[in-house]
């Protein structure tokens, strides 16, 4: 008989008896796929045996039920998509598949939960949370790739994946853009072409104020000028700009050797995020 005292031994021993065939690489989404899910998927592909990614749009992180209601669906278009990338499994459960009974799990990450994102979304990420360990419990991946587009959403899922004690390594990859600099983002499809231009502003107040930090200009400053531009252009409001730590998220005055730009908004009704990380 084998004995085990430590988790990580356990797991290790297990896995081999599990998966002789080699490692699971799994991309969560919420489909309405683009290039930034695509790099997901290559990654893994690249990284492990067999890829699995799922389509699930997570009725438990949406706070606003407009945009829930709202959230694009190209479920053909999407097969067609990870078929052509490679992707092994597709897991596209419906809503009384992964929410059979009344849902009162909750969770509670202190202020990582609670600022930016968890500010104006609240509940939110008690939902991510939630979605994110019944699909790690249901595929049981070796490697789960996020994506830093959504960087507090990857912090949150550090945690969780951490203190719970899940047995996956995760990775973040860089944001994927637009040849203008938008970031891909599934609600870009909402835009009208005009209100497309104006999204720009949001990944163009990053950049610029990138350049006035690292010109020495107080963050306070920075965030002033941001939000000016922002408030003369049409259909734009910003929610927030936040200079913080990416260990943690907490806020910062200025510019250390680990901080994030982190931008939020709407440009008519589509809500939009987008982030930096600023190096020295
Ligand atoms: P979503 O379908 O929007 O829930 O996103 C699924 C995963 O894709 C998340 O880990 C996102 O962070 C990631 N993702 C979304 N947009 C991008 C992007 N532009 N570049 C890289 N990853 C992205």
């Amino acid at each position: 008989m084998k004995i085990f005292k430590e988790i990580e031994s356990l797991r290790t021993y297990l896995k081999q008896i599990r998966q002789p065939a080699g490692l699971i690489g799994f991309v969560p989404t919420m489909g309405a796929l683009h290039a930034g899910h695509l790099a997901l998927i290559a990654a893994s592909h690249q990284e492990c045996n067999y890829t699995v990614c799922s389509i699930y749009v997570n009725p438990t992180q949406f706070n606003n039920p407009a945009d829930l209601a709202k959230y694009p669906n190209t479920l053909d278009q999407d097969i067609a998509m990870l078929e052509q990338a490679g992707c092994d499994v597709l897991f596209c459960p419906t809503h009384t598949e992964m929410y059979p009974h009344p849902d009162h799990i909750r969770f509670d990450f202190g202020l990582l939960d609670k600022t930016l994102e968890g500010e104006f979304r609240p509940g939110h990420f008690s939902g991510v949370a939630l979605v994110v360990s019944k699909l790690l419990n249901i595929v049981r991946p070796d490697k789960a790739y996020f994506g830093q587009k959504d960087f507090q959403q990857y912090l949150i899922v550090s945690k969780l994946v951490a203190d719970l004690n899940f047995n996956v390594q995760l990775r973040c990859m860089p944001i994927v853009r637009e040849p203008d600099g938008l970031a891909m983002s599934s609600r870009n499809t909402r835009l009208t072409s005009a209100q497309r231009k104006r999204a720009l502003v949001f990944y163009q107040s990053l950049q610029q104020a990138r350049a006035r930090l690292h010109a020495g200009v107080a963050f306070e400053v920075v965030k002033a000028e941001v939000k000016s531009i922002c408030e003369n252009q049409p259909e734009i409001k910003l929610e927030y700009l936040a200079l913080a730590d990416t260990a943690n998220l907490s806020l910062l005055k200025n510019v250390t050797t680990q901080s994030i730009l982190l931008i939020a908004g709407y440009v008519g009704e589509v809500r939009l995020i987008d982030n930096l990380i600023l190096t020295e």
